[in-house]
């Protein structure tokens, strides 16, 4: 899968290099390319922002060094990936839009800065908007980052073990059961005996127990919702 990053600050993506998201990079399961929109300012001094018209505090992103950066992905491609902008005022991400999303093979992730950008360009080239929370950061680098981070693990051959996406929290509508691993007793605490056991469907129902009654206590919203479901 292809994330292409519109940015003014590239090098934050460098963290990508790391761990899982490192190796699903070099094993080929996933590409990011980090484009600096400065490369398309016409200004001298590679300035990409100005005052906003209307006055107001900060400054806004202009449009043009984003449409050529845009355009410079898409005129080397007989398609049109999706352009998401990460934006506090977006949808707001969940793991059921990132099953979907990990379905594209290529995604264009616009992240803005400053008061955000000339809404003429969002007009012509974002098809969708994505929020990470409730909550304003500076500029959309680390939502772009959360957003690759969390569909990438969704794209197949990137988790080595595929049971782990299965499991996870939020998979099946509810939290994941409480871990243990070695050794069996650490700090006075021991692992609960049902786990020892070899009883797989038993240790199955357990888990399952486990994941409701943590749900219910600390995502009351989730489990009304799971609970319906059910019934
Ligand atoms: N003035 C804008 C508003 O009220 O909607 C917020 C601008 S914010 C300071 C700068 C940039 O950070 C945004 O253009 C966006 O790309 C990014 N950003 C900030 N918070 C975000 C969030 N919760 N989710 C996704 N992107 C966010």
């Amino acid at each position: 899968m292809i994330f292409d990053v519109l940015t003014i600050f590239p090098d934050m993506f460098k963290i990508m290099n790391e761990s899982i998201m490192g190796i699903a990079q070099e094993n080929g399961h996933v590409t990011i390319n980090s484009i600096d929109i400065r490369d398309f300012s016409k200004n001298k001094h590679k300035k990409v922002d100005d005052y906003p018209y209307g006055g107001g505090n900060g400054m806004v992103m202009n449009a043009e060094p984003i449409y050529f950066a845009h355009k410079s992905i898409i005129d080397n491609i007989d398609y049109r990936p999706k352009v998401i902008y990460l934006t506090p005022q977006g949808k707001t991400l969940n793991q059921k839009m990132a099953t979907e999303f990990s379905k594209e093979k290529h995604l264009i992730l616009l992240c803005g800065h400053y008061e955000g950008i000339d809404e003429r360009v969002l007009e012509e080239i974002v098809d969708e908007e994505i929020s990470i929370g409730d909550y304003i950061l500076t500029g959309g680098e680390i939502p772009a980052m959360v957003f690759i981070d969390c569909i990438s693990r969704l794209v197949k051959g990137v988790l080595s073990n595929v049971e782990s996406n299965i499991e996870e929290s939020f998979y099946n509508g509810l939290l994941e059961y409480p871990q243990y691993t070695r050794p069996k007793i650490v700090l006075g605490k021991d692992v609960p005996e049902i786990l020892l056991s070899g009883h797989h469907s038993n240790i199955k129902n357990w888990r399952e127990d486990k994941s409701k009654e943590r749900t219910k206590i600390k995502r009351p919203d989730m489990y009304e919702k799971y609970i319906k479901k059910d019934v």
